[in-house]
Parts: structure tokens; C-alpha cells; sequence
């Protein structure tokens, strides 16, 4: 935080920096950073985009790599296809995310946001840059705003905003396509408009809230909507580190002789590339998604002025007070330990899921059975839930204790996704029956593999009847 005696403007106490002193929207005009780390951030901002554009047209084990069928509620992810039976996973999945955002947070900061939020990969890697190509670089496209309107202005707002509409339009569909697949929607734009207006209108509605946000909302969603930006302040303390302004070495800011003034000159490079509008040097706000724009912008200050990179860089604030560099003491250390075991949890969760889930329930309200002169017999409701893609087909097999199991009806098969429901005896030796409630294991069976165990009861008579 920027000592007392230092402070050149507080107005960002007062109000988001997209406000002006009578409540008005301050529009932004970023300018683009330049830097090693906003091409990181391009490599991953565009395998992002690639991959949900391309994402439910791949496939994966004949299903899309995502789908997310929530009215039929079936879902893929990578292959794996999740039921109503799986939502525990869902639930315990959540949870662990929850728990690994918190923490990841407490530690790292807001990178999220600055790095893959849908927001900003949209906005500064998509949307942004074609402003940049139309209306020109920051200052051009200020000039372009204040001016009047004339034939230029009006073909620049036509051809900009009809890409915007038409991006937007794409990108409803294919968010729509991960929940009603790719197939379903080729078959919808065969029967366009009059036959499907439900569904033009679903999809122009969304497109004209897609439009609306990236094209006029814009950063407004991280400084005043979203609940995760509205909760930094409860999860960042002094050694949270994240995108940090060196006032130590940077203040007093402005050009003078080198021991009288800091380092910082005063440049504005870094509020000039913010996409929220902030000037970092103010020290950690509420605006800021830890895009890392002002630290590219800063050191390429610094390497023009011949001074060390690093006046804006990634610490925590007391690294900065203390003038050290980032400490991986042991709190960090623990959190990113406990990171890393959710993570294992989430993958285990996932991993250990079988295919085929199968339940086996003694038929409620029936006792027990006289099947012949030497044995006896119960009756179970069995449920099979075929998770893989392709047909399976079951056998089950008494473990213990020696008996028999009858099938009724068909052989034991589901199609993919299908729920098969059977019922089945059981059937014992009498000498085997010496309590009148005995464990039975049956032993689920798929190609001679055993892929799962179920543990149930069997009823005989009292001991006392034998
Ligand atoms: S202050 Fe820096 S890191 Fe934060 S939003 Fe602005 S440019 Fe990005
Ligand atoms: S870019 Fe660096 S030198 Fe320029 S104003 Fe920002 S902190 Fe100071």
C-alpha cells in the first residue's frame, strides 16, 4: 500500500474507476500490451477459444468431448458419460472446486480472472483486438469516439459491430450445441426460421446478451457484477501475492536525478494498457483482475530507461513492504499442499466411477420362499445403469454364501445410457440358512471380468422353526 505522504490521487477510494465524479460511465480505451507475459497469455487465450469452439464437434468414444444434456440429464465429459446416479460426484466435485478456488485465491490471488475467465479471453483476445484492427490503436479510437459522426464513422460502427453481432450470434450456438449436441442443431438450421421460432428466439436473445456485454458492458462485469471479483476483499491478505506495485523503489515517482526521485517515472504506460482503468500504483483494488498488462508495459519502461524490470511484478504486499522477494513460507506451502490433494481427490472421484452401476434390493414387503424339498428362495429388484457408450452385457454369481441366482425375463443387457430393471432369486441350501437373516455377496460379472461386488441379506426362517 502507498505510504500517506505519497499519495497523488485518492479519487479511486471514492468510486470504480469507470465512474466519474457524477456517477457517469468513464469509457476505456486500453491500449494493447505488449510483453512476455501477454503472449502467454494469447497462447492459452486461444487454445481456450479453440477449444470451446471445436469442443462439442470432437468426439471422443462416439460421444462429443462435452455435452451437457440437461434435459435429458446426460453428460460427457471427455469421453466418460455422467447420469443422475453420478450427482454425488457432482456434488463432491463442486465442493472440492469451491474449496480449491477459495484457497488457490488466498494464495495466488485473482490470476483466474486476468489469465481464463471467459470474460476476459472473450473480451481482450477476441473482441478487443478487432476494435484495435477497425477503429485504430487507444487514441485513435478516443478521437473516432468524440467525433462527430460522418460516412467513415458510420462504415467503422457498421463493420465493427456487425463482427461483434455475428461472433456473438456463433458463439450462442455453440454453447447451445453443448447442450443439445451438434447433430440436433444442424437439424434446427434445416428447418429455420418459421418452423423453430421458439428456438431462433431463445438464440437471438442470448446473442443480443452476448452482443450487449462484450460490446458495451464490457470490464463492468469484473468491477461491479461478478461475486468472485465482489469477494477479494475477504480472501487477499498481505501475503497473498499477486500483481503488486514496488512503491519502495518506485517513489517518490517522476523524471529527476537518479537517488533523488524512485524509479517509477510517472509514464502512465501501465494505466494506459489497464483494461479496467486503474492505476496499479495505487496498490491493490478492487478493479483489478491480475492481467499482468502493466507489468509487460512497465518493464518495457524499465528496459528504455535502463532500469531493472520488476517495479510492477508478481509479490505479495509484504514482500513488498519488506523489500524481499516472493517467499514460499509455510503457509503458502500447506495451501498449495491441500490444492494439490483436491485435485487428486477431484481425479480420483472421477476415475474410480465405474461403468456400469448396478443395485441389488431384497423385493420389500416378501419373506422368504419354499423352492423344492431342500431349499429356499428369495426375491430382489436389480437396477443396471449402462454408463458406458456401447451395449453391455452382465452376469451376476452368488460369492457367498453356495446358492444359486435365477434371472427373470431377459438376459441381463443394457444399451448405452439405458437403466435395465430385473428380478432375480436367490437361492439356498437349506442347511446353508442357520439364521434368519444371513449376508449374501453376488459378484457382478462383465466378459468373465468381475467389475463389482454387492453385499445384501437373505431371510429364513426363525432358527428356532428348523
Ligand atoms: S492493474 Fe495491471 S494487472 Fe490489474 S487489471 Fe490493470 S493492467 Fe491488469
Ligand atoms: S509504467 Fe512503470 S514507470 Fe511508468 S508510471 Fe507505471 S510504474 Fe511508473
Amino acid at each position: 500500500m502507498q505510504s500517506p505522504e505519497n499519495y497523488q490521487e485518492s479519487t479511486f477510494r471514492d468510486r470504480p474507476s469507470t465512474f466519474g465524479k457524477d456517477g457517469k460511465r468513464i469509457w476505456i480505451f486500453p491500449k494493447l500490451p505488449k510483453g512476455r507475459l501477454y503472449n502467454y497469455r494469447r497462447i492459452i487465450a486461444w487454445s481456450l477459444l479453440i477449444f470451446v469452439y471445436l469442443a462439442p464437434w470432437l468426439k471422443l468414444r462416439g460421444e462429443p468431448l462435452i455435452f451437457l444434456n440437461f434435459l435429458e440429464r446426460k453428460f460427457v465429459l471427455f469421453g466418460n458419460t455422467f447420469y443422475p446416479q453420478d450427482f454425488h460426484l457432482l456434488v463432491l466435485a463442486i465442493i472440492a472446486f469451491v474449496v480449491f478456488i477459495v484457497l488457490f485465491t488466498v494464495i495466488y490471488g485473482r490470476i483466474f480472472c486476468g489469465w481464463v475467465c471467459p470474460q476476459t479471453v472473450f473480451l481482450e483476445f477476441l473482441y478487443r483486438p478487432i476494435e484495435h484492427l477497425i477503429d485504430g490503436n487507444s487514441e485513435q479510437q478516443q478521437k473516432l469516439a468524440e467525433q462527430e459522426m460522418d460516412a467513415i464513422k458510420v462504415l467503422k460502427r457498421i463493420l465493427k459491430h456487425g463482427i461483434y453481432l455475428f461472433i456473438s450470434f456463433f458463439t450462442i450456438l455453440t454453447f447451445i450445441s453443448y447442450v443439445i449436441g451438434t447433430s440436433k442443431l444442424c437439424e434446427i438450421f434445416n428447418g429455420w426460421p418459421i418452423q423453430r421460432f421458439g428456438m431462433l428466439m431463445v438464440v437471438l436473445t442470448f446473442t443480443g446478451v452476448h452482443y450487449f456485454i462484450f460490446s458495451w458492458f464490457r470490464e463492468q462485469v469484473c468491477t461491479i457484477v461478478c461475486p468472485y471479483g465482489r469477494l477479494q476483499g475477504v480472501m487477499l491478505d498481505v501475503n497473498t501475492i499477486q500483481v503488486a506495485y514496488d512503491y519502495k523503489r518506485g517513489e517518490p515517482r517522476g523524471k529527476g536525478e537518479r537517488g533523488i526521485k524512485g524509479d517509477c517515472i510517472n509514464c502512465y504506460s501501465c494505466v494506459d494498457v489497464c483494461p479496467t482503468g486503474i492505476d496499479i500504483r495505487n496498490g491493490t483494488q478492487l478493479e483489478c483482475i491480475n492481467c499482468t498488462g502493466c507489468i509487460d508495459a512497465c518493464n518495457a519502461v524499465m528496459k528504455r530507461v535502463k532500469k531493472p524490470s520488476g517495479l510492477i511484478r508478481f509479490a505479495s504486499e509484504k514482500a513488498i513492504s519488506e523489500g524481499e522477494k516472493i517467499k514460499f513460507n509455510a503457509r503458502v506451502i500447506a495451501y498449495s499442499l491441500v490444492l494439490l490433494a483436491l485435485l487428486i481427490v477431484i481425479t480420483y472421484l472421477f476415475t474410480v466411477r465405474g461403468d456400469v452401476e448396478t443395485e441389488i434390493d431384497r423385493s420389500p414387503g416378501t419373506m422368504f420362499q419354499e423352492y423344492g424339498p431342500d431349499r429356499y428362495s428369495n426375491l430382489y429388484n436389480l437396477e443396471m445403469v449402462n454408463k458406458t457408450n456401447s451395449e453391455v452385457d452382465i452376469e451376476l454369481r452368488l460369492l457367498t454364501p453356495e446358492g444359486e441366482i435365477i434371472m427373470m425375463g431377459d438376459p441381463l443387457k443394457a444399451e448405452k445410457g439405458e437403466v435395465a430393471k430385473r428380478d432375480l432369486l436367490i437361492v439356498l441350501k437349506k442347511e446353508n440358512v442357520k439364521m434368519s437373516n444371513i449376508h449374501v455377496e453376488i459378484g457382478v460379472f462383465e466378459k468373465g471380468k468381475q467389475i463389482d461386488k454387492i453385499l445384501s441379506t437373505f431371510v429364513g426362517p426363525n432358527a428356532l422353526d428348523h
